[in-house]
């Protein structure tokens, strides 16, 4: 809403209190206490005057909150949230917890356009784009249940670029040092590949890590089980991501999802080693989560060990993901699973 002060950056928030004749220091205010305080109504602002926070409040002005409808712990740590939204749409959030690091992967989408087949968030339909407070406040709730997120991955319900100003706005409130200050470098958007999107996000003032659901080597495979690959052909994703990485200099992490006798055989390997020759990368291959209805099987073990040979004897960085959080359907390509029919 346009009336969310949870929505608004700080430099947002600091003309908002211009326009009502009050000091730059009462915006100062609003953001260290809405985004470090976790401040969920107006007139919690205590230094703010109370005639201030009454206008505020009779003028529409708010603090989203969502909320949490439910919350799945599986044994290995990783915790699933369920949040409602205003409109009855549902998402979910996935924490991580990795030694010392406490990840956060967040929604930022109810639902998705892009369709990946083995993905269960593409059968749900798409309802709308999150708001950045939206996209924040899944931040907030999973912090004040499992500690400081150290690092925050847009890899949940929803294609980021695809919603690119609320997510870049969120991510903006999520790094500014009045509030949360997570690091820059350790938040990562991950995308379907959009071209289009990743040239703006190259020319962005704000550049988070960048990683890129690739998950075939050629575009007969992709456009199989990616919607998105008939738009898009690989050649203009190779080119989009060339692009970025020669403004950003920045390492491209590309997630490749292992679907047994569908893209992980030893000349798909060798063909995704060819495609990636011009780009920085390393790799992610992560096993295959099926949801109830997915017609695809995860690649065996011994398969995915294989083709991580191939990408590491051939100098890519690779790294095996094996299922976290499965039995609360909390891993990747699994949430909105419960909701399917
Ligand atoms: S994998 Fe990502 S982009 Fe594809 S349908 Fe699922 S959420 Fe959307």
């Amino acid at each position: 809403m346009d009336k969310d002060l949870k929505d608004k950056t700080y430099s947002e928030l600091l003309e908002i209190v211009a326009s009502h004749q009050q000091k730059p220091l009462c915006g100062q205010y609003l953001f260290i206490f809405i985004h470090q305080k976790d401040a969920t109504e107006i007139n919690a602002i205590t230094p703010l005057s109370k005639a201030f926070r009454q206008q505020l409040a009779d003028e529409g002005f708010g603090i989203l909150s969502l909320a949490p409808l439910d919350q799945h712990d599986d044994p290995d740590g990783t915790v699933k949230f369920v949040f409602g939204l205003c409109d009855g749409a549902k998402i979910e959030a996935v924490r991580l917890k990795d030694g010392d690091r406490n990840t956060l992967c967040v929604s930022t989408q109810a639902g998705c356009r892009m369709g990946c087949k083995f993905c269960a968030t593409g059968q749900l339909k798409f309802r709308r784009d999150l708001t950045a407070a939206e996209i924040v406040d899944q931040v907030y709730h999973a912090e004040s249940i499992c500690g400081r997120i150290s690092n925050l991955v847009y890899m949940g319900m929803g294609e980021p670029l695809d919603n690119f100003d609320n997510v870049m706005r969120s991510i903006e409130i999520l790094n500014d040092k009045r509030g949360r200050t997570i690091g820059i470098r350790r938040i990562t958007i991950s995308t379907c590949g959009l071209p289009e999107e990743i040239t703006k996000l190259a020319a962005h003032e704000i550049r988070p890590r960048l990683a890129v659901s690739l998950h075939a080597p050629n575009d007969a495979i992709r456009s199989k089980l990616m919607r998105v690959g008939r738009k898009h052909p690989l050649e203009e994703i190779i080119g989009a991501l060339k692009g970025y990485q020669k403004l950003t200099n920045k390492r491209i992490t590309i997630e490749y999802c292992m679907i047994d006798g569908i893209n992980d055989q030893i000349e798909h390997a060798k063909a995704l080693v060819r495609l990636l020759k011009p780009l920085r990368v390393n790799a992610n291959l992560i096993e295959l989560n099926p949801f109830p209805s997915c017609r695809y099987n995860a690649s065996s073990t011994h398969q995915i060990k294989e083709f991580a040979q191939i990408l590491t004897r051939s100098g890519i960085e690779t790294n095996i993901r094996f299922k976290r959080g499965r039995s609360i359907k909390a891993a990747c390509g699994q949430l909105g699973a419960t909701w399917l029919k």
